[in-house]
């Protein structure tokens, strides 16, 4: 036993020094593409900056031709006046809204739709209790555990079953997974957490920036799902980095589409780290129950949006 637990925390930390490696790679492929992303606006708003100045231009011009051509058989006045605000207003309305649209409009039709309505579930309930760096796990919090036959991980009890049924279900599907992380006590966590600190800081970090970077993705102690053995890392038989690479194998993908149907939902999903305050996590899985898991599903909520609800 004592060995297997070794051997185990021999191969996560392993597991955690390749993922390391691979993050360290994306991030600078990430700030790339950002350094990109921000040209791609800057240009954007010169070329909307100068339509703008453009369609003034042809207005204060059209304003002076339309005067001087009519000055001699009408009132100049007539014409001057409405004539030109008439079509000062037209151009605005075309041009500010374009420029507009470019950035924000997709992300406030998304937010839209996700916070529809509020949610009919009972936050009392245990399986719904939300753990993250702004909520630390409670002092008195107690959790029956239970062994996976693999020996090396332990998960809440009260998933057990629906766990096994999941894995059943996709394994009629020629799928194998590893579950890799299920419960981890506080010491396990400050361990973790101090391990990829220690790492970052080797990098040339501070510790300060070390800290910003580590808890992006390992919370503190008591900060972190795995503390209430809910949450669980599934990763491929054939895959079992926790990268981007994740998600392309055909085990995630599946999940990712039933998990819901055996009370799991994907905690950190791509795109709402603003939200969970973690980076995309595509093989952390978490328990809530078929009820609460099949009405998250449906409205397409976070379990943070279902406390906000
Ligand atoms: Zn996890």
């Amino acid at each position: 036993m004592k060995a297997a637990e070794k051997m185990a925390q021999e191969r996560e930390r392993e597991r955690r020094r390749q993922t390391r490696a691979m993050r360290e790679r994306q991030m600078r492929k990430k700030q790339l593409r950002r350094r990109r992303y921000r040209i791609a606006l800057c240009l954007r708003a010169v070329v909307a900056l100068s339509v703008l100045t453009l369609a003034l231009f042809i207005v204060l011009w059209g304003r002076t031709q339309l005067s001087k051509l009519f000055s001699d058989k009408t009132d100049r006045q007539e014409w001057d006046v409405p004539g030109a605000e008439g079509l000062d207003t037209q151009v605005n309305i075309v041009s500010m809204p374009d420029a507009a649209s470019n950035g924000e409009g997709g992300v406030s039709e998304n937010r839209s739709h996700r916070q529809q309505e509020g949610a009919p579930l009972d936050l009392s309930d245990p399986l719904l209790l939300l753990v993250n760096k702004e909520n630390p796990l409670p002092e008195d919090y107690e959790v029956e555990l239970q062994v996976l036959p693999s020996g090396l991980v332990s998960v809440a009890e009260v998933l057990y079953d629906d766990l096994e049924d999941m894995l059943a279900d996709g394994k009629k599907e020629g799928l194998n997974f590893v579950v890799c992380s299920g419960y981890r006590s506080a010491e396990r966590q400050q361990e973790l957490l101090d391990e990829d600190i220690r790492a970052c800081m080797n990098s040339g970090m501070t510790y300060e920036e070390a800290y910003e970077e580590v808890t992006r993705m390992t919370m503190p102690p008591r900060c972190s799902e795995h503390a209430t053995g809910l949450a669980l890392d599934i990763v491929s038989l054939d895959y079992q980095l926790l990268d981007e690479g994740q998600e392309r194998t055909a085990e995630n993908a599946w999940l990712k589409e039933n998990a819901w149907r055996y009370g799991f939902v994907l905690r950190y999903p791509r795109g709402q780290e603003s939200v969970t305050g973690i980076d995309y996590e595509s093989w952390h899985f978490r328990y809530v129950g078929k009820e609460a898991a099949k009405y998250m599903h449906e409205e397409g909520l976070l379990l943070e949006e279902v406390w906000q609800s």
